[in-house]
């Protein structure tokens, strides 16, 4: 098939309420009709995720999000026009029209419109929103090429060659005190410039989580990761910050899961990985590493 058929049959299969894999510049998305609650049901069953951590809505415009919203604050408007089509999900209050299922009945929806083409002509072509989290399963590591796409999650997957940010969206709550609820590519002092002071949203081991979708054990290799230490016996790789991993970390973000999926195939006992700065714009790469280690 062309590039434009396999488009419009994978929007004629969202409209018929099936799963697509598509590109983002982020990771690869497993999507559903996000208005469709059966289809949306189906994501959460193959993923083997919990019905307790909410979706991602994407959409391809502004002017899309404003009808997902209950309410669209300022400050939503003012990042929605900066940064999007790119890798930052606001989270605000939701439209009733929205199923419950994709939101884990929270009374708000983290919507987001993601730069690739591919998924913005998805999104226009199917003329729905579109639910997707990432096409992996529940606790595993994100894809950011098709090939990393586990067999029988999606009816069909679109290729959009390798995702260029690499590692997830950050997601901001605007829903009173703005609060950050994952860290990504985007520093979070930058967001603050523009907005004014905002909350960071961790997680304590064994209390109730401030927000869904904190789980400490997500984003895993196979393969044992060690954050800072060497486990010394078996066989394993050491990722040094500019040399065996970038140097700068947009370009580390990148090739983070690129080279985890990789390490997987390479039967190793272990992989140790340096531990970044703790500066904002290693923010999301740190979150990341320091969930997916033992
Ligand atoms: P994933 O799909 O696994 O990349 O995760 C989506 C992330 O978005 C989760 O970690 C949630 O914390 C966050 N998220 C999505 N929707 C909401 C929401 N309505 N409220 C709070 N967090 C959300
Ligand atoms: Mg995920």
């Amino acid at each position: 098939m062309t590039p434009e058929a396999n488009l419009a049959y994978a929007a004629e299969l969202i409209r018929n309420g099936k799963l697509v894999a598509f590109p983002t510049e982020t990771v690869y998305g497993l999507g559903a009709n996000a208005l469709d609650a059966d289809a949306v049901a189906r994501i959460f069953d193959v993923k083997g995720r919990p019905r307790t951590s909410p979706l991602i809505v994407h959409v391809d415009s502004v002017e899309m999000a404003q009808t997902l919203a209950d309410e669209w604050p300022d400050t939503a408007e003012l990042l929605a026009r900066i940064y999007w089509p790119g890798p930052l999900t606001l989270v605000v209050a939701k439209h009733p029209g929205i199923p419950d299922i994709v939101t884990a009945g929270l009374p708000t929806v983290g919507l987001r419109m993601p730069a690739h083409t591919m998924a913005l002509e998805l999104i226009r072509e199917a003329g729905v929103p579109i639910a997707a989290p990432s096409a992996n399963r529940f606790t595993e590591l994100s894809p950011t090429s098709p090939a990393h796409i586990p067999d029988s999650l999606a009816d069909f997957t679109l290729d959009g060659g390798p995702a260029t940010v690499g590692i997830e969206s950050t997601v901001l709550s605007l829903v009173g005190q703005p609060t950050l609820l994952r860290p990504g590519v985007i520093p979070v002092d930058e967001l603050e410039s523009l907005i004014g002071p905002i909350r960071q949203c961790v997680a304590t081991p064994g209390e109730p989580h401030p927000s869904p979708g904190m789980a400490e054990r997500h984003y895993r290799p196979r393969t044992p990761l060690y954050l800072g230490e060497f486990p010394g016996e078996g066989k394993g790789v050491y990722l040094r910050i500019g040399h065996e991993m970038p140097e700068e970390p947009r370009a580390y973000a990148a090739a983070l899961y690129e080279t985890l999926h990789h390490l997987d195939t390479q039967d190793l006992d272990w992989i140790a990985v340096e531990i970044p700065p703790d500066t904002p714009e290693w923010a999301g790469v740190l979150d990341r590493l320091r969930r997916a280690a033992e």
